[in-house]
């Protein structure tokens, strides 16, 4: 890289983070916030852009959050890279970086006692099989609003039912926070970028699109004329069926805003769905409506066309 790339400000502490703030709001701007968990890729690059398209200042928060991993899930081994992170994000023109050195600068006085409670958008898709994951994203999302006081968050629609939740909690609570949601970015192929993805051997990375071919299948047959939620999802797992190391958690088709069953689906409708590929969990979703997708899969695609939510 080029010796013109400056370093963002990096904020270990909580009074790191206060000096960079106070610097960041010399005067009335508008401050982005792109909340992540690190080992950065082009799609949460992409959110980072879209703050700093919108906004005058943009800080991205790196913090592997232990309060949404479930007993048995991947904490200790979730792929760190701050300086990689730190480089990719100064590159990028971010103003600053609030990488908790520790746990206990997020919870000094040890894990909050009171939580966000999720409610009933909690339950369904990934809530069923992670207890306790969306009140831990919550909580901490609140929490990061609290201590950085954005005007504007970016949330990826890769994940679907935290952007959801984000979105409805700021609007229950009252937070002031503008959230804007943005498309999924896939590699060539169609698997949704994932820092995940770091687990897959190789045989298991050629197996993983099969995941975005099998929405790909059952949004064809919707555009066929399909309108059997049954028949659309026998579509999918056929297609995950084909494929020997990807195992099916659950597909839904939901309704995009409340994610409640859609029955018969629309074409805003969102067919979401989580795989294991060996033992690498991994989520997708595409809405079943719009133009047809073209091959090379990047956000402009239809798949990923912005819902009503969206592009706010
Ligand atoms: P994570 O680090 O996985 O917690 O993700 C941080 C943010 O990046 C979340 O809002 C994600 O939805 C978003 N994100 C992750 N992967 C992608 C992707 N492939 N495309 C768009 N956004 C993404």
């Amino acid at each position: 890289m080029s010796s013109a790339v400056s370093a963002p400000a990096l904020a270990r502490t909580r009074e790191q983070l206060a000096t960079g703030l106070t610097r960041l709001r010399g005067g009335p701007r508008r401050l982005g916030l792109v909340p992540t968990m690190g080992a950065l890729h082009e799609g949460h690059l992409s959110l980072v852009d879209r703050s700093l398209e919108l906004c005058d200042a943009t800080a991205v928060s790196i913090f592997v959050n232990p309060l949404q991993f479930g007993a048995g899930e991947d904490l200790a081994s979730y792929p760190r890279d701050l300086e990689g992170d730190v480089r990719r994000l100064g590159e990028r023109g971010v103003d600053l970086v609030f990488a908790p050195s520790d746990a206990e600068v997020m919870y000094p006085a040890g894990e909050p006692s009171v939580r966000v409670d999720p409610g009933p958008m909690g339950e369904g898709l990934c809530g069923r099989f992670r207890p306790g994951h969306f009140q831990g994203v919550l909580t901490v999302v609140a929490k990061l609003f609290g201590m950085i006081r954005p005007d504007v968050a970016m949330f990826g629609r890769k994940d679907l039912q935290q952007s959801v939740l984000v979105r409805r909690m700021v609007e229950d609570l009252e937070l002031g926070v503008e959230i804007v949601t943005t498309p999924v970015i896939r590699e060539v192929d169609g698997l949704a970028m994932s820092s995940r993805n770091a687990y897959l051997s190789r045989a298991e990375r050629r197996e993983a699109s099969g995941l975005f071919q099998a929405l790909l299948a059952a949004r064809a047959s919707f555009a066929d004329g399909e309108v059997s939620a049954e028949a659309l999802i026998r579509t999918f797992t056929a297609v995950i069926d084909r494929h020997e190391r990807l195992s099916l958690q659950y597909v839904e088709l939901v309704e995009p805003d409340g994610l409640t069953p859609a029955d018969p689906p629309t074409p805003d409708t969102v067919m979401a769905a989580a795989v294991f590929c060996g033992e690498t969990r991994l989520i997708d979703n595409v809405v079943l409506g719009g133009a047809a997708p073209s091959g090379s899969v990047r956000p402009s695609d239809a798949s990923v066309a912005p819902g009503p939510t969206e592009g706010r």
